[in-house]
Parts: structure tokens; C-alpha cells; sequence
């Protein structure tokens, strides 16, 4: 960081090296905040002059992506679970395998046969396999521990990078655009340099279609449940149907990102990568497609016999999702959406 306050060179690129411009020596927490504000497009290894095999051998986005891995299980809660960012991939499959086996056992052992591979064209036929009240539940409780876990997660990081009061209304309004827009992975224009020094919007667009295919699905399960209980509308709904067609674009959407995220990731030179963070990225990455083709495949099959035990692969895939959103890659959107928050808060200082 000293050497890039001191050359300056790619402070055109993102908004890591003004930010880091604005300070003459780093404390842990600036060193937080930096490192989840870098969204890794690696402009900055390609452009630098003390790359390898200079004997400086920069590799600002390595360092940075080590950095923000540390970040994870410093900021965890409960810190218990630090262990977790380790062993992502190991941790993720465990708690994935458990949950699908759970769901699909309580499903066998309730159920007969008849009951299990018969057809469900009744109303509210999701519900004649997992009863109601569990199937909210189990789903509300694992859900609300995450969001609790997260939150605790972000107030940590908040306090470690300076503390404050979370946002005034431009700030967040800025930050929000950036969130949105993945600004800093444009890398000063042009895109992020996944293999090379070309430059590629790949990995954007893909990001763009994984992030808007869950806010769709989001919407989607939101929407369901107020045709449910505030419209009095039971469920399976029909084709066209608003929550069907947000699952329906959410999924694809998510299907497409993950895939092109993986892709690029496959492609992309090792170099400029953190070895440690490629497993907490394929472990999320693979996560999210399986809840998207198990939800996708539960739409197209839900009037056949499969119905049941597709319920229950899909309905463990979201349990364990949601039980390891808070110790997953997944909490880089909360830790790099504060420091994107810091970073609108402090621009027009830099400005004036
Ligand atoms: S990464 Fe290299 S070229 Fe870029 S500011 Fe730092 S030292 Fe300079
Ligand atoms: S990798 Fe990209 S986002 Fe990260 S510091 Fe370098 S130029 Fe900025």
C-alpha cells in the first residue's frame, strides 16, 4: 500500500487506491476496508510495473484477496464458526448432504409409497408432502438465524473499519448505485482482465445475472406468500403467474451467472488469484446453482410422480443454504456493500 500511495499509477482504476490516497499509514481496520472494497478485476497486476518478476513482486489483488479472507473469520459471529471460511468447501457439502438427507428421510418416514410417488394436482399440494408449519418454520428459524448472524457480522466490520453512523441519505444512495452497478469491476472502463491484459466484461454481466436471478426469487417466494395469506390465493400457481414467472427468470438468470462465474473462474490466469479463496468461491458458486436447477427442475416435474422427493432435495438445498449463508463467500456482499457504504461517505472529502 505504501509503494501504491507512492506511485499512484492505477488510482484511475477503482476506488481502492484513492481511498487508499486518503491515508499515510493502515491501520488493521484501514487494511479491512481496503481489501473488501477491491472487487478483484486485477487491472492493477496487469498494468504494474513491480509485478513478478520484479523483485518488488506486487500482486495487489492476491494480497487483497488473502487479506479479505482473513476478514471473514475475523468479523465471523459467533466466532465459534471462524473455522468455517477453512474448510468451505468441506463445510458446505457436509451441511448440504445433511440437509437434502434430512428433508428427503422425514419425507420417506411420513409418508407411504402411495403418498410419495403418487401425482399432487390438489391445491396447496406442496403441503400434502411437507406440512405447512414445518416447512415455514424450519425455514423462517434457519433464515432469521442467518440475518441475525450477518448483521452482527456487518456491525463488527463496521466498528473495526472506523465506526460512525452507518449512512446519510447520499452516501447511501451513492452506495447503493455502486452495489447495483458493480462499478469497481468495470476496472477503469473497459472490464476486469480475467486471463489477461484484455479486457472482458464477462465476469460483470455473469455477476449481473446470478445477483438479479436471486433478487428475483426473492421477490418471487415473497410474492407467493402474499398471494397466500393476504389474497387468499393457493398455491401451485399457473405458469404465468407473477411468482411463477419471477422464480422462472430468477433461476435461469441464477443458472446463467453461476456457470459463467465458474467458467471464468476456470479460464482465468492463476496468477493474480488467492489459491485459499478459489474454494469458498466454487463452494458458494456451486451452492447457488444446485438451489436454482432443483427449484427449476421442481417447477417443470410438479405435476409428476417426482414431485415429493424433488420437494425434498430442493427444500434441503435451501436449508443448508440458508444454516451457511453467515460462514460462506456469500458474506462478501455484506462486508464489500459496507465498505462500498465507507467509501460513498468518504468520496466527496477526497473531492473537496
Ligand atoms: S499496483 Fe503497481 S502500478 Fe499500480 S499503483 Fe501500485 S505500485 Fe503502482
Ligand atoms: S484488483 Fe481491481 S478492484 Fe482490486 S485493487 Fe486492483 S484495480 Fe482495484
Amino acid at each position: 500500500m505504501v509503494i501504491c500511495n507512492a506511485c499512484r499509477y492505477c488510482e484511475g482504476f477503482c476506488s481502492v487506491f484513492p481511498a487508499m490516497e486518503l491515508r499515510r499509514s493502515f491501520t488493521s481496520g484501514d487494511l479491512s476496508y481496503l481489501a473488501n472494497l477491491c472487487h478483484d478485476c486485477r487491472g492493477c497486476y496487469y498494468a504494474c510495473q513491480y509485478a513478478p518478476p520484479h523483485e518488488f513482486a506486487m500482486n495487489v489483488p492476491q494480497t487483497l484477496a488473502r487479506l479479505r479472507k482473513e476478514t471473514y473469520a475475523e468479523y465471523v459471529w459467533p466466532r465459534q464458526f471462524a473455522g468455517a471460511f477453512e474448510r468451505s468447501g468441506t463445510f458446505i457439502s457436509f451441511v448440504t448432504s445433511l440437509g437434502i438427507a434430512l428433508v428427503v428421510l422425514l419425507v420417506v418416514g411420513f409418508h407411504s409409497p402411495g403418498v410419495i410417488f403418487a401425482r399432487h394436482l390438489e391445491p396447496r399440494a406442496f403441503y400434502a408432502v411437507i406440512p405447512e408449519p414445518l416447512m415455514v418454520g424450519v425455514s423462517a428459524t434457519t433464515l432469521g438465524f442467518a440475518v441475525i448472524a450477518l448483521a452482527m457480522g456487518f456491525r463488527n466490520f463496521w466498528r473495526d473499519t472506523g465506526g460512525g453512523p452507518v449512512a446519510q441519505a447520499r452516501s447511501l444512495t451513492k452506495a447503493v448505485s455502486d452495489v447495483l452497478t458493480l462499478r469497481n469491476l468495470g476496472g477503469g472502463g473497459d472490464g476486469c482482465n480475467n486471463r489477461d491484459e484484455a479486457f472482458s466484461q464477462s465476469r460483470r454481466y455473469a455477476h449481473h445475472a446470478m445477483f438479479y436471478g436471486f433478487l428475483l426469487c426473492f421477490a418471487s417466494t415473497c410474492t407467493a406468500a402474499f398471494y397466500e395469506h393476504v389474497l387468499g390465493r393457493v398455491s401451485p400457481y399457473p405458469l404465468l403467474s407473477l411468482p411463477v414467472l419471477l422464480g422462472t427468470f430468477g433461476g435461469v438468470g441464477m443458472l446463467v451467472g453461476t456457470a459463467g462465474l465458474i467458467w471464468v473462474k476456470v479460464e482465468s490466469d492463476p496468477a493474480p488469484a488467492a489459491k485459499a479463496m478459489l474454494k469458498n468461491d466454487y463452494a458458494l458458486l456451486t451452492q447457488l446453482f444446485l438451489a436454482a436447477a432443483t427449484g427449476l427442475l421442481l417447477l417443470v416435474l410438479r405435476d409428476s410422480s417426482l414431485m415429493a422427493i424433488l420437494l425434498a432435495i430442493h427444500l434441503g438445498v435451501i436449508l443448508s443454504f440458508f444454516l451457511t449463508l453467515p460462514y460462506s463467500k456469500f458474506v462478501h456482499g455484506i462486508y464489500r456493500s459496507a465498505a462500498l457504504l465507507r467509501n460513498a461517505a468518504e468520496r466527496p472529502a477526497k473531492e473537496s
